[in-house]
């Protein structure tokens, strides 16, 4: 098979990162075609039907933040901003396991972090000046491990930095970049409650994110191909010259060019000398099949618990697990009573285990240390018509789906400006 001769953009993987490079070049008139090794797009974050507990389940429970602004401009332009669900202001409920408190913090809905100066809706126990250990964390220039830029001691650290960070690093925080935790404070906190409302995909994250983004992308003309999976890429002339699909070699024409949008382990073995991310941290989720209470919140932040965040839609509850090596080789049973215990006391439900399903996402994201954060390459390769993409690659934030758009979206403005440099 050749390519078009007028040009076409190969995008190799339809995970978010994929897909938002398709999306952003698909009204450029080029022919485009996504190859996805799976039968199913999306990648990490994606929904299916499941089975055991009959209900449309999450790979994980995705949570985008209100100040995630390149993850709701994609989902503007695919016409599902709307399907993000959240409150109307930035609150987090949060209870402690181990002392049965609850609080919750309250960031209201403005530009600054006002509620810092609020003692009735700071981090209980804080005072105005713990607070400065943010500030200093947000504008450090040097990337060290957390635990060397603020202390763990006290109640700020506790009940907000560690919840917030660990959810959003998956990494237990004190190991995690520093200069990544300040990016996302910059981003979020730092802006105040407009950037921390919590959205949710109440109906399935893929039907936010991925089936409605394939379908744009097919109604502008864009192949997207499954169960085709890249087997290698052969190089000559500082150009990619072919595309090896196993059954089938793709010659790649003068103006062709390749977008690799797979995950830093899979790029590994198809760029040569490919400096990356090679240690991964696990997520495990699990979904029960059961409501909760009456006027439980949405979403509720758990300490000293196994859980770290519970999840309530209607007819389920599902549980995030963060840095989850424990449990990921835990019998999966065990995982699903260890975890009910947690529900169970949090909604003061009966014991018994509901219908579960644990969906345990081994490579869930690079390991977002200052080591694994220094490997991350540029989206620009050595291959003139060479450019990656996915969280992985360095967006200045951690493996999220903010990260994995805004990778996208870069790769496609280089193929763009690409493109205007070779007319
Ligand atoms: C359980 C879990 C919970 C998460 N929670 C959140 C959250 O709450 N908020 C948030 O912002 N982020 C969250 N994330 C992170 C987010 O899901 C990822 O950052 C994002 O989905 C990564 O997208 P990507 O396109 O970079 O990579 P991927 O999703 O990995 O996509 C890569 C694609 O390439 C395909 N592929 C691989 N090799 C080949 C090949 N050789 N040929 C063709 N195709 C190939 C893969 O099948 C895949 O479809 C979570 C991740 C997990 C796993």
């Amino acid at each position: 098979m050749r390519s078009s001769d007028s040009g076409t953009i190969h995008i190799i993987g339809a995970g978010l990162a994929g897909l938002a490079a398709g999306v952003r070049l698909a009204d450029r008139g080029r022919a485009i075609i996504i190859h996805e090794a799976t039968e199913q797009p999306g990648g990490r974050c994606r929904s299916y039907y499941d089975e055991t507990t009959g209900m449309l389940i999450d790979n994980g429970t995705h949570l985008v933040l209100s100040g995630n602004h390149d993850a709701r401009a994609f989902a503007r332009k695919i016409g599902t901003e709307a399907r993000l669900e959240g409150p109307a202001a930035a609150d987090f409920p949060f209870v402690d396991l181990a002392t049965n408190k609850r609080w919750t913090l309250q960031f209201g809905n403005g530009f600054f972090p006002w509620w810092i100066f609020d003692k009735h809706r700071r981090v209980p126990q804080t005072s105005v000046f713990d607070y400065l250990s943010l500030a200093r964390l947000a504008w450090a220039s040097t990337d060290k491990p957390l635990g060397e830029v603020i202390s763990d001691a006290g109640p700020l650290y506790k009940r907000l930095i560690s919840p917030f960070l660990l959810a959003a690093l998956n990494i237990e925080p004190l190991n995690a970049s520093s200069k990544l935790a300040a990016a996302l404070i910059r981003e979020t906190l730092a802006q105040g409650g407009k950037a921390c409302r919590p959205l949710m995909a109440r109906e399935g994250i893929g039907n936010v994110f991925i089936e409605p983004a394939v379908n744009y992308l097919r109604q502008r003309g864009v192949t997207v191909s499954f169960k085709h999976e890249l087997h290698g890429l052969r190089f000559a002339d500082h150009r990619v010259l072919e595309l090896d699909f196993g059954d089938e070699v793709v010659s790649l024409g003068e103006n062709d060019t390749v977008i690799l949008a797979v995950p830093a382990y899979a790029a590994d073995r198809l760029v040569p000398d490919l400096q990356a991310p090679s240690s991964f941290r696990p997520i495990v989720n699990v979904h029960f099949r059961v409501d909760s209470p009456h006027s439980f919140p949405p979403m509720i932040g758990v300490v000293n618990g196994t859980s770290d965040w519970i999840f309530s839609t209607p007819g389920r509850i599902s549980v995030t697990v963060s840095d989850a090596e424990r449990l990921s080789r835990m019998p999966r049973e065990a995982i699903a009573r260890e975890i009910w215990k947690d529900v169970a006391a949090v909604m003061k439900l009966p014991i018994e285990l509901p219908p579960w399903q644990i969906v345990r996402e081994r490579r869930a994201t690079f390991a977002a240390t200052p080591e694994e954060n220094a490997k991350r390459p540029q989206a620009e390769t050595e291959w003139d018509n060479l450019f990656l993409a996915g969280d992985w690659t360095a967006t200045g934030l951690p493996a999220t789906l903010e990260g994995a758009i805004r990778s996208g979206n870069r790769a496609a403005d280089l193929v763009k400006l690409n493109r205007q440099i070779a007319a």
